[in-house]
């Protein structure tokens, strides 16, 4: 099996031991994170990712980024589009420790499956 291929299958077994419902979104290339209640949470990731998986893993670790950093944590009313609060730097800030944490954790699964094996 290809490395971004395995990557990305690691991380989807990753997303379902978070108990993070997994769905395809169509004619998108992006991917959300929601969380819908106490208990539960949802990630979409756009159905065009599948024809770049490398970007697919980039998208879905930083959407668990968002889960395991965040969750029940963001102020909304600064993070929000459209609110009449939204503060960028608050959402970048947001952003960038999502992409760090996708970062590192794609690092740790590829030094597990494809340099330790
Ligand atoms: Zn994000």
């Amino acid at each position: 099996m290809e490395t971004e291929e395995k990557v990305f299958e690691i991380l989807q077994k990753y997303t379902k031991k978070s108990l993070v419902d997994f769905s395809w979104a169509r004619d998108s290339d992006l991917g959300i994170y929601l969380v819908n209640s106490e208990c539960c949470s949802s990630i979409y990731l756009g159905e065009l990712l599948k024809n770049d998986l490398k970007q697919a893993s980039k998208v879905l670790s930083h959407e668990l980024g968002h889960h395991y950093l965040y969750r029940g944590k963001i102020d909304m009313k600064k993070y929000k589009h459209g609110s009449d609060q939204r503060d960028e730097n608050y959402v970048k800030l947001i952003e960038a420790d999502a992409d760090a944490f996708g970062a590192g954790l794609r690092s740790a699964i590829r030094l597990e499956w494809c340099y330790l094996q």
